[in-house]
């Protein structure tokens, strides 16, 4: 087991990652002192959050409640927040009360925005049960809504008071849902952390078998290099921006495929262009651009993509939300674990590459 300190401008809370966790938990909310608890889930992880984790805190003698919404990205509307907010009000969860959010980033997306606005805010901890959830959106505080035609459009800042990443729950992952996440741990590898990115290369085996020691280790890192820029810039006014490698041309595919491409495939998509995109630019070495595609080709997110377009990815790169006045500001990789952001690239180069990437 390992534990982080998580610092950001809003407060410190500690991060638990290991197997087994029933005991931090039971300990990460009775230090809360809540006055009510609500555990929000989804209907895949149900039987975990009433066997794990409600058992765990009711054995605290606090009041614990648990409402459910339906899996998948659906619910993360307006609608289903209503209904999270309904069931908050239900139960008489006060200011003192807490909400625990046992999931994959759905979840704490939702779960995570209930929390943010209910009787102006109440205490969140989080439960994540994706590989992704551990390593990317239960860190940082961004919690959010869909609106009815763009993405996370409907959300606020809101840190937990802490993170309890139970490896035990991964066992009953989806494998797409597994291979998927590590397109965001290779992000890390190649834009911030190269121990890291050894680490992947050497440990192919136990980390594609889900080997919980080495598990834990990756997700501390994972978890380490985000704590570290959403320490500095904790709202996304700066450096936080380095955490959207490969998600340039990775959205724009996702969106201009209907969401055919999962999220994981097109940000591995987007890490290939990124890279090429450097290199061309003489910002990086092959050796570099080589590099990545052999780790992602490893952890089976391979080049291939179905078709898509190419006039359509580049419509919606365009659009990508972190451009400025006009202009993309790209991520790009300037050596193996240091990536840059801001950077322009000129519109012919972008078209060239992304349009070889999609074959
Ligand atoms: P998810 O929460 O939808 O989970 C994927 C599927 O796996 C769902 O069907 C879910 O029910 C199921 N599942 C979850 N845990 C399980 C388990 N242990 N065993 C069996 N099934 C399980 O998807 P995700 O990939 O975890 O998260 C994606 C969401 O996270 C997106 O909405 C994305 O926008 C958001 N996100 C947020 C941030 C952030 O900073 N807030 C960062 C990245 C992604």
């Amino acid at each position: 087991m390992v534990r982080l300190i998580l610092d950001s401008a809003s407060g410190s809370y500690p991060v638990v990652i290991g197997t087994n966790l029933q005991r931090e938990l039971r300990a990460a909310v009775t230090r809360l002192q809540p006055t009510g608890v609500a555990i929000i889930t989804d209907t895949n992880v149900r039987p975990w959050a009433v066997k794990v984790v409600a058992k765990a805190v009711k054995r605290s003698g606090l009041k614990t409640a648990i409402h459910t919404v339906p899996a998948g990205e659906r619910s993360k509307s307006m609608a289903q927040l209503h209904e999270v907010l309904a069931f908050l009000e239900r139960e008489r969860i006060d200011r003192g009360g807490c909400v625990i959010a046992v999931g994959g980033g759905t979840v704490g997306d939702l779960a995570g925005l209930a929390a943010a606005v209910w009787q102006r805010g109440v205490r969140l901890v989080a439960v994540p049960t994706t590989l992704l959830a551990m390593v990317d959106s239960s860190i940082g505080g961004k919690t959010a809504v869909n609106g009815t035609r763009s993405k996370n459009a409907i959300g606020a800042f809101w840190q937990p008071s802490a993170v309890i990443s139970d490896l035990a729950s991964i066992d009953t992952l989806p494998a797409a849902s597994y291979r998927d996440a590590f397109a965001e741990v290779v992000k890390y590898a190649v834009a911030m952390d190269r121990g890291l990115l050894v680490l992947l290369q050497k440990e192919r085996e136990r980390l594609v078998s889900a080997d919980k020691a080495m598990l834990e280790r990756v997700v501390f890192r994972c978890v380490a290099a985000k704590a570290l820029v959403v320490a500095k810039d904790e709202r996304e006014k700066g450096p936080r921006a380095i955490l959207n490698y490969g998600h340039t041309a990775g959205h724009a595919l996702e969106s201009a495929s209907g969401f055919r491409v999962s999220h994981g495939r097109a940000v591995a998509f987007g890490m290939r262009v990124a890279a090429r995109l450097a290199y061309s630019m003489d910002l990086c070495s092959k050796r570099l651009v080589e590099t990545q595609d052999e780790l992602l080709n490893a952890y089976g997110l391979p080049a291939r993509v179905p078709h898509v377009d190419p006039k359509r990815v580049m419509a919606a790169i365009s659009f990508d939300k972190k451009a400025r006045r006009g202009k993309v500001a790209w991520v790009l990789p300037r050596r193996l674990g240091r990536a840059e952001i801001g950077h322009a690239v000129p519109g012919a180069l972008v078209r060239r590459v992304v349009t070889k990437a999609l074959g």
